[in-house]
């Protein structure tokens, strides 16, 4: 094959029709969740309080592998889909390696990440089923971003609940939400009981995902026609989110090529769940030695230091329990820490899978994960995301290794977004103000004495 270009595109005729649902082809499935009041496993119908019919259904679906996209998504996807495959053949020359770098970049859409690709589906769906409105939460913005641009697509009004530091940092990013016309509240708030008990503990608090989420739910399950939705962690994001592995695997083929190592940063859980599904499908089927490495921060580091438990999915403890890597439900990362990825657990599809030993996980700290992001920046000329870096980070180490090893590795990792809200982190470390928090074994031991006993 002649050189491999820069940027590669599929055609709309080669883009997925179908999301792949992982769970089907795992050799033992992520452990139920639970109902707190009862600790009995959920079932379906359990759900429908909470989410629309058709998600309750791809939430508890461990059979189906392959699940049509509908025409309607499809549309909506062919917008600004599919995203780039692209060869990093700058940072291979500025790093010196002989490994092969690809990246997918999703933040090639207005609301800047992966997060429209499930936000897309989950309003659709919504509208079918003929709910009248939506809340969610969001941390740094992107999430509420992405829902908010797929409600208006479809007309359905939407109330996010917005971490309070993030709202106060990050005021361009409400601003967009509200041009979509979503109303924005930070959180925690006092329209809302769970909200209300949460400031009378802790007045000060700049809040967390966790409490956002307790927020939204209650909003959702107090108001009629009205249904809550997340924007990571639970399974049927991670279908949804399937479309990058697709779209990434048929392009590689295309060109000859398949990875060696899948890299990919996490915080819920779903851009790295929805890049590895196809490839971890190989691994788990036919056997393919291939590695995947989760990247996450030193400051939130759920997986490299987490309790494998049952826990809450917010910090008001009002959502099922699911057994998952966990900080514990009442954990709040440091208020130093800049980018994204502050959850307390991680989706127990991957959970399950690191615990099983099918993937690796590291964390970095952030003065590090700035560092790659601005050779990144410098050489590829996309401003990443502080999430999306800290791939690049491990990207960029692992190609390093093979420098002094002298392997030809094929490395691919998840670009999600870029950085263009996160400029006050970027100037601090420009400044060389930033500074690295790494919770001590006693702030963890705090949370963890909170788990649900079980
Ligand atoms: C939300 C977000 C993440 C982390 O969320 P996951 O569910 O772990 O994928 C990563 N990068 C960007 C740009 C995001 O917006």
């Amino acid at each position: 094959m002649s050189k491999i270009p820069y940027r590669f595109y599929l055609s709309e005729e080669q883009m997925p029709k179908q999301w792949y649902n992982l769970r089907a082809d795992m050799p033992e499935q992520p452990d139920p969740m639970l109902n707190p009041a009862t600790l009995k496993p959920i079932e379906e119908k359990d759900l429908y309080p909470i989410f629309c019919k058709e998600l309750a259904h791809q939430e508890m679906d461990f059979e189906t592998a392959y699940i049509d996209i509908p025409e309607e998504i499809q549309e909506m996807y062919r917008i600004y889909r599919p995203s780039p495959l692209i060869r990093a053949y700058n940072l291979e020359k500025e790093l010196d390696t002989p490994a092969k770098i690809y990246y997918k970049f999703e933040g090639n859409n207005t609301s800047g990440s992966h997060k429209l690709n499930s936000a897309i589906a989950q309003a659709y769906y919504a509208k079918k089923q003929g709910l009248t409105s939506l809340t969610t939460e969001t941390g740094a913005g992107q999430w509420g971003t992405a829902l908010s641009e797929a409600c208006a697509y479809f007309g359905i009004p939407l109330t996010v609940y917005m971490v309070k530091c993030s709202y106060e940092q990050k005021p361009y990013r409400k601003a967009v939400m509200q041009t979509f016309d979503a109303n924005v509240v930070p959180s925690p708030s006092n329209t809302t009981e769970v909200g209300r008990k949460i400031l009378s503990e802790n007045p000060e608090t700049t809040g967390s995902l966790g409490c956002a989420i307790s927020e939204a739910v209650e909003k959702a399950t107090t108001t009629e026609g009205c249904r809550y939705v997340l924007g990571s962690v639970l399974n049927q994001v991670l279908l949804h989110q399937s479309i990058i592995g697709l779209e990434a695997k048929t392009a590689m083929e295309l060109l000859g090529e398949y990875p060696d190592t899948v890299i990919g940063c996490a915080g819920g859980g779903s851009n790295l769940g929805g890049l590895i599904a196809p490839f971890m499908r190989d691994k788990l089927v036919d056997k393919k030695n291939i590695r995947f490495i989760a990247v996450e921060p030193a400051s939130c580091p759920s997986l490299t230091r987490g309790k494998y438990a049952y826990d809450f999915c917010d910090t008001g403890r009002v959502t099922p329990m699911a057994r998952m890597y966990t900080l514990g439900c009442g954990f709040i990362p440091s208020a130093n820490h800049a980018g994204g990825l502050r959850y307390h657990g991680m989706s127990p599809i991957l959970s399950k899978l690191y615990h099983d030993g099918y993937m690796e996980a590291v964390a970095y700290e952030q003065t590090k994960v700035f560092e790659a992001a601005k050779l990144f920046a410098k050489v590829e000329t996309i401003l990443p995301a502080p999430e999306s870096s800290h791939a690049i980070r491990c990207a960029i180490d692992e190609a390093l290794k093979c420098k002094e090893t002298g392997e030809e590795k094929t490395i691919l990792f998840g670009l999600t977004g870029t950085g263009y809200f996160d400029m006050t982190a970027y100037s601090a470390f420009n400044e060389g103000k930033m500074t690295d928090y790494i919770p001590t074994d006693e702030d963890l031991q705090k949370a963890f004495d909170m788990l649900p006993k079980i």
